[in-house]
């Protein structure tokens, strides 16, 4: 006996987030995945963490950074061999290494860096004048594409092979 065919099933329609423009902004920023909760997209949204280069110095966040800002001083760029280096700052008691200790520093009076004894990267900035918050190098977040700076500091300091034109503020 012959049968209809059935039509190819299509697509089904998203339960909501098209038929409203305003509720579609406010429920996703990705039409194809509505949400139910706002999509926040490229931020350092808790939890997150770092390694060093051979994976022993890891550690995890479970608090949104107090601030994210690149930094051109002398002693940065001496500490990390590189032009400009760039920062995240996490409140004491909401990180914590989970890999290796890492070894210590004392770079200058009161500042204490934090690197890998193994690989030798560097994990971990704290100045005793900067009190309760440990700042920790982008570069070495899991994904460093989702760090978000804000500002310069030390752009007085900045090397002239260093042009960066993002519109951030400087100081
Ligand atoms: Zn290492
Ligand atoms: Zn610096």
């Amino acid at each position: 006996m012959l049968r209809a065919r059935s039509p190819p099933v299509k697509h089904s329609p998203p339960a909501y987030g098209y038929a409203s423009g305003l509720v579609h902004n406010i429920l996703s920023l990705d039409p194809a995945h509505p949400t139910a909760h706002p999509v926040v997209m490229n931020s350092l949204v808790p939890p997150f963490g770092g390694h060093c280069l051979c994976g022993a110095v890891r550690y995890a966040c479970d608090a949104i950074p107090l601030w994210q800002v690149h930094c051109h001083c002398q002693s940065c760029r001496r500490a990390t061999s590189s032009g400009f280096t760039s920062f995240l700052a996490v409140a004491d008691g909401h990180w914590r290494w989970t890999g290796a200790a890492p070894a210590v520093f004392n770079s200058s009076p009161g500042v204490w860096r934090s690197f890998c004894a193994t690989c030798g990267s560097q994990m971990a900035y704290r100045a005793d004048e900067i009190p309760g918050e440990l700042h920790f190098y982008a570069a070495s977040l899991d994904d460093p594409a989702l760090f978000q700076p804000t500002r310069h500091d030390f752009a007085d300091e900045a090397l002239p092979w260093v042009h960066l034109a993002d519109g951030l503020p400087r100081r």
